[in-house]
């Protein structure tokens, strides 16, 4: 039997996800969003992160065309771009170029605006999915009594103040990053709920480009992509940056600046431009040389991991958060988008085996959702760990990977395919990082890696400056 009634708080893609999965469960879905979401992609005050790129990662493609089937396609027929990281990305490691090398896995890239305008228009078809636009929940309500439960939410609407409330059998949290959930529960009487963070300081310049016509780009122009990390021994300040190039619909690309550690980064075209300049290879440069910008530089800090751990007390009934709300990560890993749609599928799943109204169903589904989201908190927290001890900042690792560890089976068993290919495993969230463990063939290629002396880093004379374009495989 359908229960009646769910709200989900917030319309970016853990909220649009959730609403997919509650519609099979509830007679109604409503999704209030504080924004007004125009029917064409663009920018707007509650997601400022679609000004930055967003991968969306093998397994969350994958999970996202399980929640909507043929999504690949609509995000192609809009200009989607199919991505084999290992062929199209000119990747300069710490310490020298990647081997161009096939995958078995394509991404799909587009901006972060086109990705959620082609998934609305897919929640919008679903008849019981309800949105309520430019309206902010404002408080939950809890019901009168001894025995806990959330039962609405009182709203605001964002133009004029004007109040009004709902109520539903089940309240779901997805308003991101700056949910307010923990001080609403808080200021109803509940305990504070455990709160992790990681900071390692990261912070992201971008700007957009259109890309110059095929005929006008120089040779070593084979990429759609480049990714250049900071070098294993720095030698000069802008070694510690990261520069990434993607694709996206229009024949456009973003380039993004990025650090950790606090580091200054560009606020306008010309500091832009002085830094791409300086970068670990000409081919950033050369690129922007010949491309269009076509937006100002967009500057972000306060991408800190972060994770509310609400498996670990006791909550109210009819009331759960989700995604970003709960565990936010450093987005140059790439994690969220796809987090979020495996979350909503955990949703899903715990309301199909557990009534979403009974009082042990919040446990249940933070339980379920908490095994998931340690492995790319995992991931996520030991690299910005490592990135700090060889930058600044005085973090200690002790996560369950060692950072150390990875970046030595990552630098020097990148050629190795049964590195290579299980890494991009565990990196795209496909498998996780303990798994790797029973892993026969890693674990062989890995040891005789970590039982030998490690390989000395090259000085970056010796990198050559333009990416390789040969395959190996
Ligand atoms: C700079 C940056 C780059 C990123 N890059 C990537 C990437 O490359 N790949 C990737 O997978 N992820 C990336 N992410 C993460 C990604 O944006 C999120 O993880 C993903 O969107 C899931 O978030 P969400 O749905 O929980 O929240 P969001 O997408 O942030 O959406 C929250 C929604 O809630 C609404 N809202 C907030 N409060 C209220 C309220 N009180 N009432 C009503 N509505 C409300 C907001 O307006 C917004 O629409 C990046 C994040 C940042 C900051």
């Amino acid at each position: 039997m359908k229960l009646r009634h769910a709200i989900v708080i917030g319309a970016g893609i853990g909220g649009m996800c959730a609403a997919r999965v509650l519609s099979d469960r509830f007679e109604r879905v409503t999704l209030i969003e504080r924004d007004e979401l125009a029917a064409a992609p663009m920018h707007r005050k509650g997601v400022p992160q679609s000004r930055h790129p967003h991968g969306l990662l093998d397994r969350g493609r994958r999970e996202l065309n399980l929640l909507f089937p043929g999504l690949d396609d609509n995000l192609r027929a809009r200009g989607g771009l199919d991505f084999d990281a290992g062929l199209d990305l000119a990747t300069l490691q710490p310490d020298g170029w990647a081997r161009r090398r096939r995958t078995r896995h394509l991404m799909l890239f587009a901006s972060r605006l086109l990705i959620e305008a082609v998934i609305r228009d897919r929640v919008k078809a679903i008849p019981n999915v309800r949105f309520v636009e430019a309206t902010e929940v404002a408080q939950l309500t809890f019901a009168a009594g001894d025995s806990p439960r959330v039962t609405g939410v009182d709203t605001r609407q964002v133009a004029d103040n004007a109040p009004g409330h709902l109520d539903a059998d089940l309240i779901v949290d997805c308003s991101g990053r700056g949910s307010r959930a923990t001080r609403w529960l808080e200021q109803a009487g509940f305990a504070a709920v455990e709160t992790e963070i990681v900071d390692a300081d990261a912070g992201y310049s971008t700007c957009w480009y259109q890309a110059p016509p095929a005929e006008a780009r120089p040779a070593s122009w084979w990429w759609k992509g480049v990714f250049l990390n900071p070098a294993a021994r720095p030698e000069r300040p802008e070694d510690y940056y990261f520069a990434l190039t993607l694709p996206i619909e229009g024949d456009r690309f973003l380039l993004t600046l990025a650090s950790w550690g606090g580091r200054e980064l560009p606020a306008d075209h010309e500091s832009f431009a002085a830094l791409c300049a300086k970068l670990r290879s000409p081919i950033v440069a050369e690129a922007l040389a010949i491309a269009k910008p076509t937006s100002a530089i967009y500057h972000r800090r306060g991408m800190q991991n972060v994770w509310k751990h609400f498996e670990r007390g006791a909550h109210p009934a009819g009331f759960v958060c989700l995604a970003d709300a709960v565990c936010a990560f450093n987005p140059i890993y790439a994690q969220g988008m796809t987090s979020a749609a495996v979350c909503a599928e955990i949703l899903g799943i715990v309301s199909a085996e557990h009534d979403p109204a009974d009082p042990a169903f919040p446990g249940h589904f933070y339980r379920r959702q908490a095994e998931f989201v340690r492995q790319p908190w995992a991931l996520s927290i030991a690299r910005d760990r490592q990135a700090l001890e060889n930058g600044v900042g005085d973090a200690r690792p002790e996560g369950e990977i060692s950072g150390q560890m990875w970046e030595r089976i990552m630098r020097e068993g990148a050629g190795v395919p049964a590195i290579a290919e299980a890494i991009f495993d565990v990196i795209n969230l496909n498998r996780p990082p303990e798994s790797l463990m029973q892993d026969k063939a890693f674990l062989a290629a890995a040891t005789e890696i970590l039982q030998r002396p490690p390989r000395p880093i090259p000085a970056a004379s010796d990198i050559p400056p333009y990416p390789p374009d040969q395959i190996a495989n």
